[in-house]
C-alpha cells in the first residue's frame, strides 16, 4: 500500500502523524500556497500536479495505491481533479472532511451560496469588514472599495492589495476567542465575512462575532464529488485497514 495524502489542512497534519506512527508508506502533498508550510512526519512534495492528466501521471509513476483527499472544503478543484484521476485509474479514494459550522440561536448569520453573492449583498454605506477568507479571492471585493477591510493572512502580501482601505494582520491559526474578540473591537468591525470551513482552528471569529452581536456573511461550501468520506483520521485508518483486508 502506498498512499497519497492531499493536504493543506490541520486534519491532514493529524492524519500524517497517524500514518507515520503506523509506519505507512505515504506522501503528503501541499499546493504550495504558503511560504513555509508546516513540516510533516512523512515524505512531502509541494506544488500542483498539472491538472487531471498531471495527477494521473504522478499516481502511476509513484505507484500510488490509495488516495486520501484531506484538502480544505473550499479546495473544490483539487477534489474534482483527484476524483477524476482516481476514477480513470480505479484507485480507492477517501475524503477526510470536517463538518460544516452551523449557527446557534444567538448567531446573526446571513448565508450565501458563493463569495460573489456576498459581494453583491454588501451594504451601500461604508462598513468595517473582517474579510476572513484568506488571500486567494480578495480581488472579488475590489469592486466594493467603499468599505474598510481587515484581512488576516499567513504570509505578508506581495505587491499592492486590490483594496484601497485595508489593514493586513499576519497570523497562522489556530485562533482563540479572546484574541479574535480583541481584534474585532480594536478595528471597530461591523461585519464578518467567512467561508464555512468548519473545524476548530478558525471558529473563534464566529464566537467573537456572536459575543459582539455582529452579522456574519457566510459562504456555503462548493459542491464536491460524491466519494466515500471520513470525519476523523481514525476513520481513515479504519478505511485503509478495510480496503487492505479486501485486497483493494
Ligand atoms: P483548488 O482551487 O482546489 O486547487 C487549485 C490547484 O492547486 C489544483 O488544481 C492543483 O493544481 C493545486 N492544488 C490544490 N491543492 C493541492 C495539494 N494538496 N497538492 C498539490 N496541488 C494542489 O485549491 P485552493 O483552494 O487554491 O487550495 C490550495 C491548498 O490550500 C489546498 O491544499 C487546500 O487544502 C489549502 N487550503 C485552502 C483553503 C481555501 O479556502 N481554499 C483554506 C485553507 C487551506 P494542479 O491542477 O496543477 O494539480
Amino acid at each position: 500500500m502506498r498512499i497519497l495524502l492531499l493536504g493543506g489542512t490541520r486534519e491532514a497534519g493529524a492524519l500524517a502523524d497517524a500514518l507515520a506512527k503506523r509506519g505507512c508508506d505515504a506522501i503528503y502533498s501541499y499546493a504550495g500556497r504558503t511560504a513555509a508550510p508546516p513540516s510533516q512526519p512523512i515524505p512531502t512534495r509541494i506544488g500542483g500536479f498539472g491538472g487531471i492528466e498531471g495527477l494521473r501521471r504522478y499516481l502511476m509513476t509513484q505507484k500510488i495505491t490509495h488516495v486520501v483527499d484531506a484538502t480544505h472544503p473550499f479546495a473544490a478543484q483539487m477534489s474534482w481533479h483527484c476524483f477524476e484521476a482516481c476514477g480513470t485509474l480505479d484507485l480507492p479514494l477517501l475524503r477526510l472532511e470536517r463538518p460544516a459550522w452551523a449557527p446557534g440561536p444567538a448567531d446573526i448569520w446571513h448565508r450565501f451560496t458563493s463569495l460573489e453573492d456576498i459581494v453583491d449583498a454588501l451594504p451601500p454605506n461604508p462598513s468595517r469588514i473582517f474579510l476572513a477568507i484568506g488571500k486567494e479571492q480578495i480581488d472579488l471585493f475590489a469592486s466594493r472599495s467603499e468599505h474598510f477591510y481587515l484581512l488576516r493572512f499567513v504570509d505578508p502580501p506581495r505587491g499592492n492589495l486590490p483594496l484601497p482601505h485595508a489593514h493586513v494582520t499576519i497570523a497562522r491559526g489556530p485562533f482563540d476567542v479572546a484574541g479574535d474578540l480583541a481584534l474585532l473591537q480594536k478595528w471597530a468591525i461591523t461585519d464578518v465575512i467567512s467561508k464555512n470551513s468548519g473545524g476548530t482552528g478558525a471558529r473563534a471569529k464566529l464566537d467573537a462575532a456572536r459575543a459582539l452581536q455582529l452579522p456574519v456573511l457566510m459562504a456555503d461550501r462548493p459542491s464536491l464529488p460524491r466519494t466515500a468520506t471520513a470525519g476523523t483520521p481514525y476513520e481513515v485508518l479504519r478505511w485503509l485497514d478495510h480496503v487492505a483486508d479486501r485486497g483493494v
